[in-house]
């Protein structure tokens, strides 16, 4: 590799691009970093030492050819990069955005485990497909025949179904997308904030799916507005792509008070006020942290959002209680050091025990815990440490422990709809179809809460198999065609 450009990290120093200072970025909603400038993306991506057979890209569950796109990219050749990056990925800026790159193609770079610092993989992912945006790169939707004699309903629009969507209406079926918000993306959208993920970067993709002939139904429900089995008269195949929303539930007195919250119900309503929208419980302060004592429970993705959320609203403090200790969180470090940096405290081996407060929630009864044998999930489980409690003082108490999937046969209308003990959707893992026929599933609904690229990897695989599916039932005419 003579006059290759790359294998600079013996050289080269492992820099992602600055965050903006803690009390600069903590006055807004906008994204903690800037992306690259070129010469910065294209210096880290000559970090890449090529390996033969590159674990970055065996860790990413949409196997992105990474060391392929570093090297176009050091080579300054970004379009090529780009449209490498973009064959595997239908978001590839949302995801080197949002993606726990530390868990998972960064954290297997050989570089890392060399004691270089891993090649920053997800910070140059993004600057390359924003350069395309920028450069007009993107190409709009366009079917690459026209199947348009059969259609497909999607239900849902998160990264699964919006993903499923724009690959099955690029082989040119009729799509139809459905979901009971008034705006697509799912949790992209709603869930997490605009400082891990800007709005304007989500809608984007939205209406490239429009403009490409995609056909949204929004703040359509199904189960309220169709049942399953209308819809599936609608269309040739279906895919459930809903995702999953029943908060887990903390059995403790007093977790009925109000000032005791949900943490979508918060995000949601933040993420609302960042569109310009009105919202009741927001603007009469239910849901707005500002001058507050918060303590967010929880220690994975989604409470990592509502303590930065706190935070940017103007808490007077924020506490996250968490009931295992550092190592033995879910979430990502990364996010627990964004949060360290931004004011947040983390009070480690801690689980709420009650909530006191007359008519609001004044303070959370809090027993110390400490960590046993490791569990199922190979962590160690937590156990009381009895004799020693103590109290936090709160006005506003965020419950965010995870989800689980709704019932979605009885929503749905439809209990010929087979589920899992855990009430995600069963499917047959060859061909991705539920117990209906023509029923398809992917996403959090058939995985539980999970990850935005395994979303992603979810809608990639199920449009195929739907495709196959459709191929095998359409016409004999249409059949030679396909
Ligand atoms: C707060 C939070 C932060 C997160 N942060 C990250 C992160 O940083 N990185 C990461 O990789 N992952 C993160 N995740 C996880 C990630 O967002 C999910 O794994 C991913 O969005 C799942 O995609 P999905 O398409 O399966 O479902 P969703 O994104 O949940 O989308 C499902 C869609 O279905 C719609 N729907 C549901 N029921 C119906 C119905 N009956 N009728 C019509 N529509 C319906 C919903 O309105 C929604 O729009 C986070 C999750 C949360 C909650
Ligand atoms: S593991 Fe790291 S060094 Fe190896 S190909 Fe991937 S990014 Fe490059």
């Amino acid at each position: 590799m003579a006059d290759t450009p790359m294998l600079k990290f013996v050289s080269l120093e492992q820099a992602y691009p600055a965050k903006r200072p803690a009390s600069e970025r903590t006055d807004d909603f906008g994204e903690i970093s800037p992306s690259y400038a070129v010469t910065g993306a294209e210096e880290q991506a000559s970090r890449c030492s090529q390996c033969g057979v590159p674990y970055c890209s065996t860790h990413c569950p949409l196997h992105n050819h990474i060391p392929d796109w570093l090297r176009l990219t050091a080579e300054g050749r970004l379009r090529e990069a780009y449209e490498l990056s973009n064959a595997t990925s239908t978001m590839p800026e949302i995801c080197g955005r949002i993606c726990p790159q530390d868990r998972l193609c960064e954290g297997n770079c050989v570089i890392e485990f060399a004691g270089h610092g891993a090649v920053t993989i997800g910070s140059v992912e993004k600057f390359i497909t924003d350069t395309a945006w920028k450069e007009g790169w993107v190409e709009p939707l366009r079917p690459v025949r026209d199947r348009s004699a059969q259609s497909v309903g999607v239900i849902g629009a998160g990264p699964a179904g919006l993903t499923a969507a724009e690959l099955m209406r690029r082989q040119g079926y009729e799509v139809h997308v459905y979901d009971r918000h008034d705006r697509a993306g799912g949790l992209l959208t709603y869930g997490i904030p605009g400082f891990k993920l800007e709005k304007h970067v989500v809608m984007r993709r939205v209406d490239r799916l429009k403009e490409g002939g995609v056909v949204f139904h929004e703040s359509f429900e199904v189960g309220k507005d169709a049942t399953l089995a209308e819809l599936r008269q609608r269309h040739d195949a279906l895919v459930i792509a809903t995702g999953v929303y029943k908060p887990r539930a903390i059995k403790a007195p007093g977790v009925g008070a109000p000032g005791v919250v949900e943490a979508l119900d918060y995000l949601t309503a933040s993420n609302r006020k960042g569109f310009g929208d009105a919202v009741a419980a927001f603007d009469d302060g239910t849901l707005d942290a500002a001058g507050k004592n918060v303590v967010v429970i929880g220690g994975g993705d989604t409470a990592m959002d509502c303590v930065r959320t706190a935070i940017r609203q103007g808490a007077s403090s924020v506490k996250c209680l968490y009931r295992r200790d550092r190592a033995n969180m879910p979430g990502s470090q990364r996010e627990v050091n964004n949060a360290e940096e931004e004011g947040v405290e983390f009070v480690w081996l801690s689980a709420p025990e009650a909530f006191d407060g007359t008519e609001t929630v004044a303070g959370v009864r809090v027993a110390k815990m400490r960590l046993g044998a490791p569990d199922a999930s190979g962590r160690r489980a937590p156990e009381a440490d009895p004799g020693s409690e103590f109290r936090l003082e709160a006005d506003l108490v965020i419950k965010a422990l995870g989800f689980d999937a709704e019932d979605l046969p009885h929503l749905f209308g439809s209990p010929d709809l087979s589920v899992t003990r855990w009430g995600t959707l069963r499917v047959d893992h060859k061909t991705m179809q539920t117990s209906v026929d023509g029923v398809f599933a992917a996403g959090d609904i058939v995985r539980g809460a999970s990850l935005v690229v395994w979303a992603v990897r979810d809608g990639r695989d199920v449009a195929e198999r739907m495709h196959a599916y459709l191929k095998a039932k359409a016409v004999p005419t249409q059949a030679a065609a396909a």
